[in-house]
């Protein structure tokens, strides 16, 4: 038997051991959809869903049902008093921007919970970039609560919040940060301990990435308002584009109030095209999230066996959709990273090929070929070129794609 032949005898092996592995978090994800799925079938029911709300408007879009009903739904879903969900927020940063535009005066305070934020945040706050109109620029004091181990510092947080702070965000994935995704329980905890200082500050959560990998979202467990993307998971792959604001009336109007113009709120924006990706994309959502989530342990589980190190670890809870592992060279990342391109379904002729990207120190490798640019909740993996050679995983719409794709970038490290 020669070498090739061994190891391809090896990682079919280590294939079948892993879905083995996975069995039991792959039943906790079933579960964890079916109540998601009830939950957004109820509201579907409550709110009388029915064709004639998947039609567009032109125009001011006054008296939109179509736009009217989905943000009644998304109310419904996440147990909010009221709903913003347009596709006029370009990015889950448009959303999340407005609502600190809109919160934020001069002369407020900021707190971030979980330590410095997601990249795009930074320059919303004016921490990088100095872009125009950032939060310092427009006078707000910001204020950041270093992560302990990886977890929320719940002291040095209770004594980061005062009189004078107005809103905390608390952003519920990792993003590309060392740390671990908050779990509801998790937000609980925080949210209670700065209500205990200040139970005028709103708690705000960034949810982009987190939705429906548990049973509860953010707003039941004590959350003012939350905000997330339409092309992660709250859109099921489905939705085209946009961005939801969920929350207490008064938050979410003047977010809308933010996003138009004072004066006009949430009562204008037409969507031509019409709303049915919006619903059909929800309706897949708990489902595509439960596909994602079997990429994340799938991979965790076939790496753990090839010996390299990842997060999270095998079996662990998980919050968002994001799985890294150490490859430990630069051949690796990059093998890795060709590996699971030549089994995306668009671009999959291509071969990746490590770039600079304005604000980033080093290289940076990519594997992705969505159907919506930009998505991901769709599979992809990135990287920087630097020590441990970290490959950042994420997303997977059909578990089958998910699972050739990591087999293919298993392959490919071995080889190197
Ligand atoms: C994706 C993401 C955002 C927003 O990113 P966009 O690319 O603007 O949609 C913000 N915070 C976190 C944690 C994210 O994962």
């Amino acid at each position: 038997m020669n070498d090739s032949q061994s190891s391809a005898i090896t990682l079919k092996e280590i294939e079948t051991q892993a879905l083995l592995t996975c069995r039991e978090a792959f039943a906790r994800y079933d579960e964890v959809a079916v109540k998601n799925t009830e939950k957004i079938l109820t509201a579907f029911r409550e709110c009388q869903l029915s064709a004639f709300h998947f039609q567009g408007t032109t125009g001011y879009g006054y008296d939109d049902v179509g736009r009217e009903t989905l943000e009644k739904v998304f109310a419904h879903v996440f147990r909010a008093e009221k709903a913003l969900v347009r596709p006029h927020f370009v990015s889950g940063t448009h959303a999340l921007a407005t609502v600190l535009l809109a919160l934020l005066n001069h002369g407020d305070e900021m707190v971030c919970a979980m330590g410095t934020p997601y990249d795009t945040m930074q320059t919303v706050i004016g921490l990088t970039g100095n872009a125009p109109g950032n939060l310092q620029e427009r006078g707000v004091a910001y204020h950041e609560v270093a992560t302990k181990d990886g977890r929320c510092d719940l002291t040095a947080l209770a004594n980061a919040v005062g009189p004078k702070t107005r809103l905390v965000l608390i952003q519920r994935s990792r993003g590309y940060a060392e740390r671990k995704a908050l779990t509801i329980t998790e937000i609980e905890e925080i949210i209670r301990v700065i209500k205990a200082k200040n139970p005028q500050t709103i708690c705000f959560v960034d949810n982009c990435y987190g939705e429906f990998t548990a049973t509860q979202e953010p707003i039941e467990v004590g959350a003012d308002i939350a905000a997330g993307s339409l092309i992660k998971n709250a859109g099921g792959g489905i939705a085209p584009t946009g961005s939801y604001v969920v929350g207490c009336t008064d938050l979410v109007e003047a977010t809308a109030h933010q996003l138009t113009a004072p004066g006009l709120g949430d009562e204008m924006g037409s969507y031509t095209p019409g709303y049915r990706l919006f619903f059909e994309g929800l309706f897949m959502a708990p489902h595509v999230v439960g596909q994602a989530l079997r990429a994340t342990e799938f991979a965790a589980a076939v790496f753990h066996r090839l010996g390299f190190k990842s997060e999270p670890q095998l079996g662990t809870e998980r919050s968002d959709l994001i799985q890294t592992i150490e490859l430990g060279t630069e051949k690796a990342l990059c093998g890795f990273c060709e590996g699971l391109q030549a089994w995306s379904p668009v671009d999959g002729y291509v071969r990746p090929v490590p770039g600079e990207l304005p604000g980033y120190a080093d290289p940076i490798i990519m594997a992705c070929g969505a159907f919506t640019q930009g998505s991901s909740i769709e599979l992809s993996a990135d990287g920087p070129l630097r020590a441990p050679y970290t490959v950042y995983l994420q997303g997977g719409l059909v578990f089958e794609h998910s699972r050739l794709a990591i087999m293919g970038a298993a392959a490919k490290v071995l080889e190197q």
